[in-house]
């Protein structure tokens, strides 16, 4: 099995990150950590790329803490529209199911974040969103 798990630093994304770990564990399966840089047209930066690097190392780092074989992780970064990205990622990578927080940077304003409804709108591929107030 291969998971898809898009981050974007926040409380919620560090949430999917638990439960993908867990999964993960679970069945063997694979991670594919991706985060988009959603540079709206402009040229993706250093600092933004370095920025990148250092929160998927921190996600990587935390699940092979919680006894995760590193060899089981693969790391991505993208730029452009982080929901198009992210159903990209997924098919390229013959993923199997996607798993994200239903709400990130932004916080709980809606019912999902945008990013979220528009994978969920737009995905072949199963998406489990990890509701903000589950416990694991
Ligand atoms: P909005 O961005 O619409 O203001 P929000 O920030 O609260 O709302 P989303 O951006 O939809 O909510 O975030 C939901 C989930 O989508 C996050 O928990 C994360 O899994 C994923 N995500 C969001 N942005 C990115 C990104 N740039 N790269 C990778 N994954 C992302
Ligand atoms: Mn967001």
């Amino acid at each position: 099995m291969k998971i898809l798990l898009p981050i974007d630093g926040s409380e919620f994304s560090k949430k999917a990150a638990q439960v993908a770990l867990r999964i993960s564990k679970h069945h063997s399966a694979h991670i594919v950590l991706l985060h988009v840089i959603a540079s709206s047209g402009q040229e993706r930066k250093k600092w933004m790329e370095e920025g990148a690097d250092k929160l998927l190392e921190v996600y990587t780092k935390s699940m092979v803490d919680d006894g995760l074989d590193g060899a089981m992780i693969t790391s991505l970064i993208e730029d452009g529209d982080p929901a198009d990205q992210i159903i990209q990622t997924a098919e390229l990578n013959g993923v199997d199911r996607i798993i994200m927080g239903t709400h990130g940077k932004t916080g709980l304003k809606k019912i999902t974040g945008s990013v979220t409804e528009k994978v969920l709108r737009n995905s072949k591929v199963l998406v489990l969103g990890v509701p903000p107030n589950y416990e694991i």
